[in-house]
């Protein structure tokens, strides 16, 4: 997995003026192969829309590596595993574009559900994903990551990107993209880039739209949980620290689903620690309906 490079100016001569809008997958693939027959690169960054400063710098790393940029914009109904957050998954369209546009995005992908799913959602093929989808979101969320594997698999299909664009901020899902990827045996490249935060630690999530004022003064609860595992690690038993820690959180008001700390480099369990293993954090709580997830890498300053 390659790591995103600071976010810079393009060179004048990439900045493509008006930004493309496509809704189908035959105009994407003719408008894409012109490009590839100049041999431009193409970055992608596949979104599910209500962006905010989190997908902008996915733009921002995709522009800097990649004179051809596409962000598509889908909300994916088959990684929903509960129908009321499909419903109410926030969107802001008008808003996405101007910010895209804005951002200097190539062309923005829009597909519809019958676009993306013409044969239906039965009977769709399932990924090897191993333990990877049997742990963390995996067992709370059953299902999920082969929705997302099913979405990401036909966009890289239809986009043939030659780099791909993701946020840690969802850990998990980089790893089984990146297991994705080896399953499909894709040359694509994957960049993993950093967490963007509001001001007061809370990462910065399509979700965080549908936080009353209440809620939202409570949220950072996440990140502070994050830095509590962080700052009082140490050698030896684990479950001590993610008892208290989730103790604390749910005292803040949560209703935790997990907190738990992963081997950073593969996500497998790990009780006892080293001193060595490089170690991430990762939390899933609601606070009334609303699921937010983060993660920290616990032994690294890197997040
Ligand atoms: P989503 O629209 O939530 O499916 O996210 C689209 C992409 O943006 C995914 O690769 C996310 O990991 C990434 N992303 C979401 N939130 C953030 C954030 N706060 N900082 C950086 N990337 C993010």
């Amino acid at each position: 997995m390659a790591i995103c490079g600071r976010v810079g100016p393009l060179p004048a001569e990439t900045n493509l003026s008006a930004m493309i809008l496509i809704k189908t997958v035959s105009q994407l693939k003719q408008t894409l192969a012109s490009f590839r027959r100049s041999e431009l690169t193409i970055g992608f960054v596949p979104t599910m829309g209500a962006l905010h400063e989190g997908h902008i710098s996915l733009l921002q790393a995709a522009r800097q590596e990649n004179p051809i940029t596409v962000v598509s914009v889908f909300v994916n109904p088959t990684q929903f595993n509960n129908a009321g957050d499909f419903e109410k998954y926030p969107q802001t369209l008008s808003q996405d574009i101007r910010l895209l546009e804005e951002a200097g995005a190539t062309l923005l992908f829009l597909p519809s559900v019958a676009e993306m799913y013409p044969q239906g959602t039965a009977d769709m093929e399932h990924y090897a994903l191993g333990f990877l989808e049997t742990v963390l979101e995996g067992a709370y969320r059953p299902g999920h990551f082969q929705g997302v594997c099913q979405v990401v698999s036909r966009l890289l299909d239809q986009v043939e990107p030659d780099h791909l664009y993701m946020g840690s901020k969802d850990y998990q899902q980089c790893m089984v993209v990146k297991k994705l990827i080896e399953l499909k045996n894709s040359p694509v490249v994957l960049h993993t880039c950093p967490t963007r935060r509001e001001t007061d630690g809370l990462a910065m999530s399509s979700r965080n739209l549908r936080l009353n004022a209440e809620e939202r003064e409570k949220a950072p609860a996440i990140y502070q949980c994050l830095q509590y595992l962080q700052s009082n690690l140490q050698p030896g038993p684990l479950q001590g620290l993610t008892e208290t820690a989730t103790q604390n959180l749910t005292e803040a008001g949560f209703k935790v689903d997990y907190v738990a700390i992963h081997q950073a480099d593969n996500l497998a369990p790990i009780t006892q620690w080293d001193g060595h293993t490089r170690l991430v954090g990762l939390v899933a709580a609601y606070l009334n309906e609303v699921r937010l997830i983060d993660n920290l890498v616990l032994n690294e300053n890197i997040d």
